[in-house]
């Protein structure tokens, strides 16, 4: 059996991991990690250190913030608990940091989106980009989310870029906007513009367009409930325990 503790046990997607990894035949839930704390049948602490002060577990999964993820990993990884990430908001720096922290063994495993369809959007994206000098990302999340862009959005940009190899874009930028409506071009990621819509109705969807002379290629990926995460969380606590080090993208794991 898998020990899992889920870090954000009271969050949108805390709640749902717990109930997923407790249904799973070969996983069981040690306890849940959240300062505020829920009303659960399962021990819940207000922080990682008090956690691992009274349960021993295999795997830490985190949909906390990204305020407070990096200081949660500070105490699992040195503890030598493999960690399974949600969270968004991490640098490629910061992570790397972070993995020089874990023991031999150790994984950190860190997903910026735990859907297959996302994954595959990557996929596609990456291999569409070389063919059209124009691409654009639009993400659309709900309102609560508390950073933009998603990390989604920010990894497919970084994979259009690097499969651009260092061609640039030749659409107009920055310059064109107007005076007070500073942004219409959207957030430049290396290179790429990325727009985020932010609106009730959404849990997360994104599509990126690429354009060439004459024709226009859009692919398009909605999450439309939280289970859609699941089948990633679960492949990445059943993956964590044979890798060890820095793992980013749940592509690491499918077959
Ligand atoms: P949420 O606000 O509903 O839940 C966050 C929870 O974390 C809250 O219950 C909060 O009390 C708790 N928390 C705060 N500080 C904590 C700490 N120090 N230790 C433990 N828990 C703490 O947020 P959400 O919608 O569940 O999303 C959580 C994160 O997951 C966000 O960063 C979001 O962008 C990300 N996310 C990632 C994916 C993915 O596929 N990678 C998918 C959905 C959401």
């Amino acid at each position: 059996m898998i020990k899992v503790a889920v870090a954000g046990c009271a969050g949108r997607m805390g709640r749902t991991v717990c109930d997923t990894v407790r249904a799973a035949d070969d996983m069981e839930l040690a306890c849940g990690i959240d300062p505020h704390r829920p009303e659960v049948d399962f021990p819940v602490y207000p922080t990682v250190a008090a956690a691992l002060e009274s349960w021993a577990f295999d795997v830490l999964v985190d949909f906390t913030q990204p305020s407070v993820v990096a200081d949660n990993l500070r105490v699992a990884l040195p503890a030598g608990v493999d960690c399974v990430v949600g969270t968004t908001g991490l640098s490629n720096e910061t992570l790397e940091e972070l993995a020089a922290l874990a023991p031999a063994g150790t994984c950190l495993f860190y997903a910026p989106n735990f859907t297959t369809g996302a994954v595959l959007m990557m996929e596609f994206a990456k291999a569409a980009a070389p063919y059209f000098p124009e691409a654009e990302v639009i993400e659309f999340h709900h309102c609560n989310k508390k950073d933009a862009p998603s990390g989604t959005a920010v990894r497919t940009a970084q994979i259009i870029a690097e499969a651009r190899d260092g061609r640039a874009s030749e659409a107009p930028g920055k310059e064109t906007e107007i005076e007070g409506a500073e942004g219409a071009r959207g957030a430049l990621v290396d290179g790429v513009p990325v727009h985020s819509v932010r609106s009730m109705g959404y849990v997360a969807s994104q599509e990126v367009v690429f354009g060439s002379l004459g024709q226009t290629l859009s692919i398009r990926h909605d999450s439309w409930d939280r289970t859609s995460y699941m089948p990633g969380v679960l492949l990445g606590i059943r993956s964590v325990g044979s890798c060890e080090g820095l793992v980013v993208g749940l592509e690491n794991f499918m077959a």
